[in-house]
């Protein structure tokens, strides 16, 4: 089943919170001259059009990034994430929204690899297209779950993992953690980020857990809710999982995340939250 499309979604609260985080984790990669490896396993297209007609029919993005674009008010901890949703729009209006791997592109340096993978039939195409003259990178369409133990350990022996699929299916709540399982095995010191959305407060109970019994040590939670908890249909918030954070990382979020919820949370319903699940 592949009928999950990101463009419906692009730019919305869930994916500032994400690429917020990735970007953050990038620069403190970045701090060091050696190289690394960032794979992404369920990549998307790449770029995403917000006046198209997906992102129009859900307008998810006005209530995401529309609402930070420009901001001058915005944190120090946003400018590695805005820096790439500006450098897509260098006209100063808000036409493309970049997915995570065209946030890494932007971020990343010359000695870095981007390892990408993508399933859909249509979003595949796409995604090559973008990295067609970028040497740094390979994109491949596949499972992105078999890149965990096909990619992994890399030959720089630093890297960031993130693993971001669509939970269309119930599967995936279990995947990722095995999937996890599998490529800690092989990478220890690698920075995994998962991103979880919270639909049903329970599913992400149980991930949780089972992320506990693998016995991988220094699991952070980072969370960002615009309504509270429900048991209606949709998602009230969304989070990531770190596994092996940068050791500032915890603090950033810490100093940004009120911020970024009084922006995407207006009427301020919801909550934040930065927790060590599984400290050192
Ligand atoms: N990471 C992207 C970003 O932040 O811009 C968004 C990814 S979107 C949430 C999830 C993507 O996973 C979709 O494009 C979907 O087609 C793709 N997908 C679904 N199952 C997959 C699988 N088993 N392996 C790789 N990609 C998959």
């Amino acid at each position: 089943m592949l009928s999950y499309r990101h463009s419906f979604h692009a730019g919305n609260h869930a994916d500032v919170l994400k690429h917020t985080v990735q970007s953050l984790i990038i620069q403190s990669l970045s701090e060091k001259e050696k190289p690394f490896l960032y794979l992404d396993t369920h990549a998307g297209a790449g770029r995403y059009l917000l006046n198209s007609e997906h992102a129009e029919r859900t307008g998810e993005y006005m209530e995401g990034i529309g609402r930070l674009w420009q901001n001058p008010e915005a944190p120090e901890q946003l400018q590695p994430y805005l820096s790439a949703v500006s450098a897509l729009n260098p006209s100063g209006r808000l036409k493309y929204y970049p997915g995570s791997p065209l946030i890494a592109r932007h971020l990343l340096r010359a000695q870095d690899t981007i390892e990408l993978t993508e399933l859909h039939p249509t979003d595949y195409p796409l995604l090559r297209n973008e990295f067609l003259k970028d040497d740094r990178a390979r994109v491949a369409r596949g499972d992105g779950y078999q890149q965990l133990k096909a990619k992994l350990p890399p030959a720089a022996r630093r890297g960031l993992i993130l693993i971001d699929p669509p939970y269309e299916m119930k599967s995936d709540y279990q995947a990722v953690v095995d999937g996890i399982r599998e490529g800690y095995k092989r990478f220890a010191t690698g920075v995994f980020a998962l991103w979880y959305p919270v639909v049903l407060r329970q599913q992400i109970k149980r991930m949780l857990s089972e992320l506990q019994a693998t016995g991988i040590k220094r699991i952070l939670q980072i969370e960002l809710a615009v309504r509270p908890d429900s048991d209606q249909r949709g998602m009230t918030a969304s989070g990531m999982i770190v596994i092996n954070p940068p050791w500032k990382l915890a603090a950033e979020m810490e100093a940004v995340l009120p911020w970024l919820h009084k922006q995407l949370s207006p009427a301020g319903t919801g909550h934040t939250l930065v927790n060590w699940v599984v400290p050192e």
